[in-house]
């Protein structure tokens, strides 16, 4: 039986203008597209979905940086995520089940490496005056995580690191 391949993506792979900035941050860095994943796409025909940019969609352009506790304590942003990771699965699930013929296999979540939201193995925390990295899913991930496995959607989970876009491109040409 066919079986069409398709990705969902942090918002802001697809669409850079929603992620974070201040003051000083160079524009081009928030501006269009990552090029090389769509292409990727492209040329193994596989199908995307677009994930929502929990930030931005709650704080909006500039914001200031913070990390995954200080997300985790900012008032109506953890509720805000578990929203949009519900809406997220929700939308997941039905591709896949109204997909009967050709079917649809949703190869990935793709978040993005270093974000305290959408990291999937490194996000950022605070401890007293110093920020540093550890292993763990940022705030939306993690809630889209157990969102999906609710629905009996076990998807694996690959994190980008925006600045190396064919690391990606190589994780996902062994998931084929
Ligand atoms: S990493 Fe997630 S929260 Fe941050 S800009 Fe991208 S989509 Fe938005």
């Amino acid at each position: 039986m066919h079986e069409m391949p398709v990705l969902a993506l942090s918002h802001c792979i697809l669409n850079r203008s929603t992620r974070w900035w201040q003051k000083g941050k160079p524009i081009e860095k928030n501006r269009g597209v990552t090029i090389q994943i769509l292409n990727m796409a492209a040329r193994l025909g596989i199908g995307i979905i677009q994930l929502p940019c929990p930030e931005f969609t709650f704080c909006g352009n500039p914001r200031p940086p913070r990390t995954k506790d200080e997300y985790l304590k900012l008032p109506g942003f953890r509720e805000h995520c578990k929203k949009l990771a519900e809406e997220a699965a929700e939308e997941l699930m039905h591709l896949v089940k109204n997909a009967r013929e050709p079917r649809i296999k949703i190869l990935a979540v793709v978040g993005v490496e270093r974000s305290p939201t959408c990291g999937v193995k490194c996000t950022p925390i605070r401890k007293g005056s110093l920020k540093r990295y550890i292993e763990e899913e940022g705030v939306f991930i993690s809630m889209l995580n157990e969102s999906l496995k609710k629905r009996g959607m076990h998807i694996p989970f690959i994190g980008v690191d925006l600045d190396k876009p064919e690391e990606l491109v190589e994780a996902i040409d062994r998931l084929l």
